[in-house]
């Protein structure tokens, strides 16, 4: 078999072409948006090399700018991919005044990179139509578009928001530069150069698209296993009735917060919550209505939390929150507040009343663990139900405890 440019453009179609077929199945119908976004791009760039094999025997003036088309959407789908699995299109913090700013990207962020390459795709087959007269003009014009939105993609894989794809981030990324940077030599060489000389790029050229392609759908694939990984983790750390850290999530994070707080000596506060009664809902007004009081007091729960406070199902009816920063003081505010929300939401929304019984415990110095907080904070409940449940009780470390 002859290696010629042509030859080496249909290996690089089929081969790409497998390649979506295989993504397809391999990742199934339960895809993100983001892995959707970078199969799709395969998609386009399969077409778009089907529709510049076609633009070399039949409708030329059509399929060959449909091709830098189907190009240049890649690029975009690609780069929205990025953007989600990078975490730059996640929804900003809406309790964070300033952005965060690191100064090597503060130049050109992901939003405007994502603008410059919608203007860039719309503009590479336009110029590609107008300048039709000339082919030098064609050439230079769509791979010089093609490789800027190259560069722009490559942009998105440095300065991740989110710390993952350490490997496969580098690998795209010179794939990306390395393409755009023979897409340049080649509308150079395409103008200027000699017969010889346009041979052996477009060689080269269509050798590395082969190369590159497997190896942008190896990393592509290493991103997806990457969010599949995140997307179990979360699972595992989730309580699935009402969306709260179960036990092993919360623990997990109330480990670092108690570590933290021991460190710099601030103070810290944990509360534990037991709904009363519960079992006789339950029994009064079935399962399904118990488990939509569950979701209510978990709602209830995030609602009247302040930020950068750990609320989680531990289990059952018993929740968890660690009130960061806080003063045993403040434990009696929120509880309060929880309070009064569920007495009027509760009534309005279930139809009748449920309370809770609350037991708190504030961080000492002595205190080495995080169980010995809980196991100190679960006497305090323990007390609380003790004495006629619907209060909280504080545990006052041996002292006695305070009903509030
Ligand atoms: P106390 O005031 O002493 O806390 O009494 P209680 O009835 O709330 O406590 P108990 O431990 O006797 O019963 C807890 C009940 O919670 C029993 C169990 O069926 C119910 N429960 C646990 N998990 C769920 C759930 O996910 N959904 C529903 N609907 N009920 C649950
Ligand atoms: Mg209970
Ligand atoms: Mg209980």
């Amino acid at each position: 078999m002859q290696l010629d440019i042509p030859t080496l453009l249909v290996i690089a179609t089929a081969n790409l072409f497998i390649v979506s077929i295989a993504l397809l199945t391999m990742v199934g119908s339960q895809a993100s948006a983001a892995t959707r976004c970078a199969q799709l791009g395969v998609v386009a760039l399969v077409l778009g090399g089907v529709a510049s094999i076609a633009a070399g025997y039949a409708w030329a003036p059509v399929l060959a700018p449909l091709a830098v088309a189907l190009f240049g959407l890649c690029q975009w789908l690609l780069h929205r991919a990025l953007g989600s699995w990078l975490g730059h299109r996640s929804r900003p913090d809406k309790y964070r005044k300033r952005p965060i700013r690191r100064s090597p990207q503060d130049w050109l962020d992901y939003r405007w990179c994502a603008r410059c390459l919608l203007v860039l795709l719309v503009a590479a087959p336009l110029g590609y139509v107008l300048g039709f007269a000339s082919p030098d003009f064609q050439l230079g014009w769509s791979h010089l578009c093609l490789a800027a939105m190259l560069l722009l993609v490559a942009r998105a894989t440095l300065f991740p928001l989110r710390h993952v794809g350490r490997a496969w981030r580098w690998w795209l990324c010179a794939c990306l530069v390395g393409t755009a940077g023979l897409m340049l030599v080649r509308a150079v060489v395409g103008i200027w150069g000699s017969e010889a000389a346009q041979q052996s790029i477009n060689l080269t050229m269509a050798v590395t698209l082969n190369l590159g392609t497997i190896v942008s759908v190896v990393a592509l694939l290493a991103a997806w296993r990457d969010e599949a990984k995140a997307r179990l983790h979360n699972l595992a750390m989730t309580d699935g009735l009402t969306g709260l850290l179960n036990r092993r999530g919360w623990m997990e994070r109330a480990e670092g917060m108690f570590a933290n707080a021991q460190r710099y000596q601030q103070p810290l506060t944990l509360m534990m919550l037991d709904l009363d009664h519960f079992k006789r809902i339950n029994d009064t007004h079935g399962h399904e209505v118990g488990d939509k009081a569950l979701k209510l007091f978990a709602r209830l729960l995030r609602e009247s939390r302040r930020t950068g406070d750990l609320v989680g199902r531990l289990g059952g009816e018993e929740f968890c929150i660690v009130l960061a920063n806080t003063h045993r003081s403040a434990s009696i505010g929120f509880d309060q507040r929880l309070r009064a929300m569920l007495q009027e939401v509760g009534e309005k929304e279930l139809g009748f009343h449920m309370n809770f019984s609350a037991g708190v415990a504030v961080l000492r110095d002595g205190d080495g663990t995080l169980a010995g907080l809980l196991a100190r904070a679960d006497t305090a409940l323990y007390s609380a139900k003790h004495e006629g449940r619907g209060r909280m009780v504080q545990s006052d470390g041996g002292l006695g405890q305070t009903v509030i």
